[in-house]
């Protein structure tokens, strides 16, 4: 479970007054839960997710991890970002063994647990393929087999979806879904479309830019199509 207690974060630059990202957030998260995050542009979301991931250290309050607290960044979280990513250079299939590499994992296990990623999202056949002959789409579900294929039981999402067009958005919102009901993780999504925040969540998280706060919380008790 992800415990997040009365954290407040301000930004400081030189020479500029302090920016309040979050402000008194409580939030409890529990294991295998898709959470979307919702609000308008600068409320405080992707501080929010990167506080979970290490990537900001809240001025006040704290975050745990199933009792640990986090002070930096950890092992326990993936990161799928809005823009890909990817390393333009190398195959499809040495992005998505990367990570693994940096685990520290065998060439022929990292291999095999790349492929199996690359199968999980549709993308057999594209190993030996690079990044730049790919549409937007299937690079995104690249970064998503990456970010899959550490095995963290955390997924941060940073507006994943947000740089494609809206037929792809929408092929790419059931695919997640699909994928992630095969191979649950806990997963924090931010979006600032709605439709996007209620289909994907279990439960979405309402935040408000005045400044950086919960405004509510909603349980999503539809059904998935
Ligand atoms: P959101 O993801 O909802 O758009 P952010 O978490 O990115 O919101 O930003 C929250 C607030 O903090 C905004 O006012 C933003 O301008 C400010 N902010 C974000 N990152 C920085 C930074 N590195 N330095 C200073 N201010 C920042
Ligand atoms: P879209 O959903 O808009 O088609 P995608 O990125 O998913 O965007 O796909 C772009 C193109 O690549 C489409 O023509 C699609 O048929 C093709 N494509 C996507 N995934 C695969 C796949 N796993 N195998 C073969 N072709 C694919």
């Amino acid at each position: 479970m992800i415990s997040i207690k009365d954290v407040s974060h301000r930004y400081t630059a030189k020479g500029r007054e302090e920016t309040v990202a979050l402000s008194n957030v409580n939030l409890e998260i529990e294991d295998n839960e898709f959470v979307t995050i919702i609000g308008p542009s600068g409320c405080g979301k992707t501080t929010l997710m990167r506080a979970v991931g290490g990537l900001v250290q809240p001025t006040e309050g704290e975050i745990t991890i199933d009792g640990q607290r986090v002070t930096g960044p950890h092992q326990q979280a993936a990161v799928v970002f809005q823009n890909f990513a990817l390393l333009p250079w190398a195959s499809i299939l040495d992005n998505v063994a990367f990570g693994l590499e940096l685990q520290g994992m065998g060439k022929a296990d990292r291999i095999a647990k790349a492929e199996q990623y690359i199968k999980r999202v549709g993308l057999s056949g594209f190993e030996r393929k690079y990044p730049r002959e790919l549409s937007g789409g299937m690079q995104q579900r690249v970064g998503l087999a990456r970010a899959l294929a550490v095995e963290t039981p955390i997924l941060l999402m940073d507006e994943p979806f947000g740089a494609l067009d809206q037929q792809t958005r929408r092929y790419m919102q059931e695919e997640l879904i699909q994928i992630w009901e095969g191979d649950r993780r806990t997963v924090i999504f931010v979006t600032h479309d709605m439709e996007e925040a209620v289909l994907l969540g279990d439960k979405v998280v309402l935040m408000s830019a005045r400044p950086g706060k919960i405004e509510e919380v909603i349980d999503v008790d539809i059904a998935r199509p």
